[in-house]
């Protein structure tokens, strides 16, 4: 007999029939008022559990006592209880590499759309304002030659720092837990005290896992360190920054912008004070977002999925499960 999987993402027609062929689907739109409900109903006798952005609490696990694996479509697993999966014996996973690329592109356009302040611009355009030759009002800051501040020298810190070295002949200082040679050596990288890099850099940008020790990692007293004219971008978890602080921060042009792909309450609310500010670029979570990047993670995660349920470890297995 088929195992049973229940989806709570949405899937292109190839990856569903590859599902279909090996386990039975049952699809919850979680995005539906009784989505939760649905959901509830769903769990009991599932093998698997296969989506994103969904708080797997105690509560919901305790419905699925036959889960074998919960295939995450994301890199970042912040939304797991992950001790307590690994206590139930039930396998998580993940899909890293596939997305490093296209949320390196993204944290590019926020760091090129705030220093050069293309979206106010634009709007400004639109709105019927450009009457005349820009004055020094409207001017934006380089991008090229400055120096980028990583933290988080991992896989799609690295791949801002290809771009800001080979593409923007950038200076990348960087912070992370562990220092990096060949990000060093390949990229001309130095590793950096937080202090240290807040100092210095132009560009602060944001590229942690949402943990413990990276919650509320960026509050007042880093952003107290930043120069006046630097410009954070946040294209990893939105509790990394303590937000009301950036609000202040940014109200006060003590720091000059910021470019933030996540937020502490996503959707982001349409009264948050940062929607307020010229000085703020919001996009709507959109790191991995490509047609191509979806399909890609998508992929990797049917495959963690399958692999899992025919007893074999999956590529990206995120905790030690005993017995597997
Ligand atoms: P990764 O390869 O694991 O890189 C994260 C790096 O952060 C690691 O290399 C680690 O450093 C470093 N780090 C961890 N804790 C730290 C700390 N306390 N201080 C300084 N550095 C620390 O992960 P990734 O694939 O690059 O993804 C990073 C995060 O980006 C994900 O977890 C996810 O939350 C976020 N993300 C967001 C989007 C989006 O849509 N906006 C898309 C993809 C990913 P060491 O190697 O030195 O230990």
């Amino acid at each position: 007999m088929k195992k049973r999987i229940v989806l709570y993402k949405r899937l292109s027609d190839d990856l569903m029939a590859r599902l279909r062929e090996q386990v039975e689907v049952t699809w919850v739109d979680t995005a539906q008022a009784d989505g939760l409900a649905r959901l509830r109903d769903a769990l009991p006798g599932a093998h698997g559990l296969l989506g994103a952005s969904l708080r797997l609490d105690a509560s919901l696990l305790d419905l699925a006592p036959t889960l074998e694996v919960v295939a995450s479509v994301s890199v970042g697993v912040d939304n797991y209880d992950i001790p307590e999966l690994t206590r139930r014996g039930v396998m998580l996973t993940n899909t890293p590499d596939v997305l490093t690329e296209t949320t390196a592109d993204t944290g590019f356009a926020l760091i090129l759309a705030t220093a050069r302040r293309v979206v106010e611009l634009a709007n400004w355009v639109r709105d019927g304002h450009w009457q005349a030759n820009l004055g020094p009002a409207h001017f934006g800051s380089d991008v090229h030659g400055k120096t980028l501040g990583i933290i988080g020298m991992g896989r799609i810190g690295e791949a801002l720092a290809r771009r800001a070295a080979a593409g923007f002949g950038m200076r990348v200082l960087y912070h992370s837990q562990r220092t990096k040679p060949d990000v060093e050596a390949r990229y001309g990288a130095r590793q950096c005290s937080l202090a240290g890099l807040l100092q210095q850099a132009d560009f602060v940008c944001l590229t942690v896992p949402l943990n413990a020790a990276t919650e509320g990692l960026i509050g007042a007293r880093e952003l107290a360190l930043m120069k006046p004219e630097a410009i954070l971008v946040n294209i990893s978890r939105g509790r990394v920054v303590d937000e009301p602080a950036l609000i202040e921060a940014l109200r006060t042009r003590r720091i000059r912008a910021a470019g933030l792909d996540v937020f502490v309450q996503e959707p982001l609310s349409q009264t948050s004070p940062l929607l307020q500010l010229d000085n703020v670029v919001a996009t709507p979570h959109i790191g991995s977002a490509t047609e191509e990047t979806r399909h890609a993670m998508a992929r990797c995660a049917v495959d963690n999925l399958l692999a899992a349920l025919a007893g074999e470890r999956p590529a990206h297995l995120v905790n030690e499960v005993r017995g597997r």
